[in-house]
């Protein structure tokens, strides 16, 4: 790991691409504008972003399309697109100084968070999926004797992934992975907030052979070159990871045009249990406090309601509160740093915003809040006494707030970890082994950890139940939502 000097050196020689990526080059959005992206952690001007709209979009399914029909990727044989993955994860492991610089000079996370986790887990997940793809098989049905039946799949054809802010690279490759692989084109539409290893990426993909128009990336503007995408009639499949607000929009944009597939990664409240049985309360909590506080509580599965068994919530609340301190804000440039900026100003007034309303409530605030100096950063927050029916129990803030919750019976913790909109993750730390199976299978959570946080790797699928989302990420369950599924009978001559 490079020290805080030789980051910042580095940061004077990057020459950052502000450009979409569209038919193998870099290329203006059609009318020549852009937006700035800022660096949160000083409100400095990184670079100049194309503006793309509804006519770069067309552009770009266009080329896509043609790509698709002419069969240059999705013909070739699945032997040769994993080569070519392989080759694209290999380059991002090899540009991971640049990819992690631009990710933490863009979005504020730790510099050692990008280089050490988000830009390797791209590239790990670019070629797991390259890995997967001459090694799936399609199936024959159980028919009558004089048929024959093949289920096979086929990939679906122009798919748009629209990503986050909040792990920019890595969540777009747990989609460009799959997507890729199964064949089809694929455009990624970045946040504005992170455009930058994206774009950075497009140029990786044409140094690896990936054809030109097969890969394509366009940076836009809040709603205006996604919701593009999702009304494009030639789109046939959205993926998107972000709000839930923006989750419905999509799916009213899919309905209102051609009925393309819209796979959601949406919002989440999780819940993180904690029963008195459990015997190192001392690391329980120090995961509480990883769980909320990691990538400045920026995480869709992070551990925002603690629930605590009243028998030992004083001292547990005291041990989260000492292991909160590891993520004391620092400049995100510095090897130390566990906690960066948050993303925005604008995010950080919401999230103190949030804080305010949750005293004003009834709640106790018991540590953090704002930090000063330049930049977007916010100290963690640790608020007692919260309710679950509060606006900050029920809300999801997306910055370092952690509401402890007590409860007195298992059923009252199910009830009140069930008790949300969201069912992203849900984790329970106790000795009891019956109690650990009971409980994990009443939680209404796609994920569910048992004395653990976050455990995760790219073997298994990842997504909500309720309004989190729909469909998954990750494993080969990911592959099947970017394929058609095909029926072939075939009626032999009776022998
Ligand atoms: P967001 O919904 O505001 O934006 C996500 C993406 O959608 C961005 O690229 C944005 O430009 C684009 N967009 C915005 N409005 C659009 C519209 N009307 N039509 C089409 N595209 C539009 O989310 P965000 O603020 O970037 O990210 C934070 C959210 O992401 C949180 O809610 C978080 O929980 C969620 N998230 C979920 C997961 C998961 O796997 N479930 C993972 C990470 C983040």
């Amino acid at each position: 790991m490079h020290t805080q000097q030789q980051w910042q050196a580095l940061k004077q020689e990057l020459a950052i691409e502000g450009r979409a990526f569209i038919n193998g080059q870099y290329q203006s959005a059609n009318d020549g504008t852009t937006f700035a992206t800022i660096n949160p952690a000083n409100d400095e001007v990184l670079a100049q972003i194309a503006r793309c709209q509804g006519i770069d979009a067309d552009r770009a399914v266009e080329v896509a399309r043609a790509r698709f029909d002419q069969g240059v990727w999705s013909q070739m044989a699945p032997s040769q697109r994993k080569v070519l993955m392989l080759r694209l994860a290999d380059l991002v492991e090899e540009h991971i100084d640049t990819l992690a610089l631009l990710e933490t000079l863009d979005s504020g996370k730790p510099i050692r968070h990008s280089a050490s986790t988000d830009i390797p887990g791209a590239a790990q997940a670019l070629r797991w999926y390259a890995e997967a793809v001459d090694k799936t098989y399609g199936e024959v049905a159980p028919t009558e004797r004089d048929v024959v039946a093949t289920i096979t799949h086929e990939a679906i054809g122009v798919v748009a992934a629209i990503v986050p802010w909040n792990f920019p690279l890595w969540l777009a490759c747990w989609k460009l992975g799959p997507a890729l692989a199964a064949g089809n084109s694929v455009i990624l539409k970045p946040s504005e907030n992170t455009p930058l290893s994206a774009l950075y990426l497009g140029q990786l993909a044409h140094q690896a052979g990936i054809p030109a128009g097969v890969f394509q990336v366009l940076p836009g503007y809040g709603h205006e070159v996604g919701e593009a995408l999702a009304r494009h009639p030639d789109v046939d499949c959205i993926t998107f990871t972000g709000s839930t607000r923006v989750a419905r929009q999509l799916m009213v944009c899919a309905g209102e045009s051609n009925l393309k597939r819209v796979w959601n990664e949406a919002g989440g409240k999780n819940a993180n249990i904690v029963f008195a049985d459990h015997p190192n309360l001392e690391g329980a909590a120090e995961e509480a406090a990883a769980g909320c506080f990691y990538n400045q509580g920026e995480v869709c599965v992070a551990a925002t309601r603690l629930l605590v068994h009243e028998s030992i919530h004083d001292r547990f609340v005291a041990m989260v509160e000492a292991a909160a301190q590891r993520f004391t804000p620092r400049d995100p440039l510095d090897p130390e740093s566990a906690m960066g900026a948050l993303i925005d100003q604008e995010h950080k007034a919401k999230v103190l915003d949030y804080v305010k309303q949750g005293v004003a409530a009834g709640a106790n605030l018991r540590c953090g809040g704002d930090h000063p100096g330049p930049g977007a950063f916010v100290a963690p927050v640790i608020l007692t006494g919260v309710d679950n029916a509060m606006a900050v129990a029920r809300e999801e803030i997306f910055g370092p707030v952690l509401c402890v919750i007590p409860f007195s019976s298992e059923a009252e913790a199910v009830a009140i970890a069930n008790d949300s909109p969201y069912g992203l993750g849900a984790a329970l730390w106790t000795s009891d082994l019956n109690r650990a199976h009971r409980v994990a299978r009443q939680l209404r959570a796609g994920s569910v950890w048992i004395n653990n946080y976050n455990e995760g790797d790219m073997t298994v699928p990842f997504g909500g139940y309720k309004q989190s989302g729909n469909g998954r990420d990750k494993s080969l369950h990911a592959i099947e939502k970017f394929m058609e599924i095909k029926t072939t009978w075939l009626r032999l001559e009776s022998y």
